[in-house]
């Protein structure tokens, strides 16, 4: 990463080439909500996609669920939400404006200086009424996390899936919280998506899960192409800890804002099954077959933000070099996560040259993501390709409609290779795996 990576170079970036806009920004914008735009989608998609591979599909102990974002409103209660999901809130009494006292470093009011109110509790859930009518019973909470979901059907999974302890329940989906100072981009913001899974496993075994849960999250950022020196685990203080969790340890990111929390692994003990058995009255013990025991089981939580990871990625990947004398940006990101993994670029828009071009696109297509684009000087086509992170670039030119070969070009070394277009889609698929070029290997696995 270039020294200068400010959020500010992200934004732009962002809003140049179609990652991430404000939104409702003809209308002045919504404050602290962003939309991801075409680039931006399949980034965060291919996040979310790598996060369920790992954590789902390339396990045999864990499974998926998908919740309905409104659930019924005892499970707030039950879960601990209504009485203790809430940041200590003060205002100041000269300009009004309302921070969080535990993030404040001087009493008095950061913007103005003016004397604050004592901080009172303010609950970060968002309340809305369910049906034709605004009167309390109507009442219901957008989840502020996916976990619960999870844990009210723990009964259901385990009942449907013919599996036993440890299992794992993983979940992606949005959540809300009524956040009192957001910002920082898409860092902060009070509609997000989360990444959750609970991992269901035996008392007494909880801390060895807890370590290799703790483990398996710091090198899967690695694994993707996060720069090890710009990650770090943090275990929580005691006092720090959230009312269901008997430790956590958050992985955190060196973002431009300073070494911030990118995911948290916590064990929440039996606390969530244990509150949802008394609440709703039904047991939600487990028996294992294996021990002959009932227990209520332990819980292993790694909670990421799908957001918040994809903005890592990016700030990771940005990249300010010299090349031949001029400058460009580049985002470095792995082929996995890369919106665009082969654009495929016609030299110029010439009637003889862009047929050869389409069919060419045809075959890779339905391989990786791509992109075919004609528009422009293939300088500026380059430029662009950079900009959103194509690892890798494949030529058209005159001499192809004679032999029948392509280039290739590599997006972070700029060497280029030539070759027949009937083993193209077999060499993008050994270049995307990491097959260097001849260099130094290339990417992530690579650079961990
Ligand atoms: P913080 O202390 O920063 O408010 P938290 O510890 O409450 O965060 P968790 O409840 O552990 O966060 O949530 C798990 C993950 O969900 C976080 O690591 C983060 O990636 C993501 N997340 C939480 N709140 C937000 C938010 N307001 N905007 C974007 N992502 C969020």
């Amino acid at each position: 990463m270039s020294e200068a990576v400010t959020m500010e170079k992200i934004v732009s970036l962002c809003k140049r080439r179609g990652f991430i806009f404000q939104s409702s920004e003809i209308y002045g914008g919504l404050g602290s909500c962003w939309d991801y735009g075409p680039m931006g989608v399949q980034l965060k998609r291919n996040v979310k996609n790598a996060w369920w591979s790992t954590m789902v599909e390339e396990r045999g102990d864990v499974v998926g669920l998908d919740c309905s974002i409104m659930m019924h409103p005892t499970v707030w209660q039950a879960s601990g939400h209504i009485d203790s999901f809430s940041d200590p809130l003060v205002e100041c009494k000269d300009c009004n404006q309302r921070w969080r006292a535990d993030q404040l470093e001087k009493q008095e009011c950061p913007a103005c200086g003016g004397e604050l109110t004592e901080a009172r509790n303010f609950n970060l859930m968002f309340k809305t009424f369910m049906g034709a009518v605004e009167e309390d019973a109507a009442v219901v909470y957008l989840r502020p996390e996916t976990a619960q979901g999870i844990f009210v059907n723990f009964q259901n999974v385990v009942s449907t899936s013919r599996k036993r302890l440890p299992l794992g329940i993983a979940q992606i989906g949005k959540s809300f919280r009524n956040e009192i100072t957001p910002g920082n981009f898409t860092f902060r913001t009070r509609e997000f998506e989360q990444m959750e899974m609970e991992f269901f496993v035996q008392p007494g075994t909880d801390e060895d899960w807890y370590e290799y849960w703790s483990h398996e999250r710091f090198e899967w950022y690695k694994k993707l192409g996060i720069r090890a020196e710009n990650l770090r685990m943090r275990e929580h203080a005691k006092d720090e800890l959230a009312h269901y969790a008997k430790a956590c340890v958050d992985v955190e990111y060196l973002f431009p804002i300073g070494w911030s929390e990118l995911e948290g692994i916590a064990n929440r003990t039996d606390f969530d099954l244990k509150q949802h058995s008394a609440w709703s009255g039904k047991d939600l013990s487990y028996f294992d077959g294996t021990t002959n025991e009932r227990y209520m089981p332990y819980v292993i939580e790694p909670s990421a933000g799908a957001d918040r990871s994809t903005l890592a990625f990016l700030v990771d990947a940005y990249t300010e070099e010299e090349v031949e004398g001029a400058s460009r940006v580049v985002l470095k990101l792995h082929p996995e996560l890369a919106p665009v993994q082969v654009a495929i670029l016609p030299l110029s828009k010439n009637e003889r040259l862009v047929p050869l071009a389409k069919e060419v696109h045809d075959r890779v297509r339905k391989c990786f993501h791509t992109e075919y684009d004609d528009t422009q000087s293939i300088g500026r086509r380059y430029r662009r390709q950079d900009e959103i992170g194509t690892p890798l670039c494949v030529t058209v030119d005159f001499d192809s409609l004679e032999d029948g070969q392509v280039t290739i070009r590599d997006r972070d070394s700029l060497a280029q290779i030539r070759l027949p277009i009937d083993n193209l889609v077999d060499t993008l698929r050994a270049k995307l795996s990491g097959e260097g070029f001849g260099t130094d290997s290339l990417w992530a696995g690579a650079r961990a």
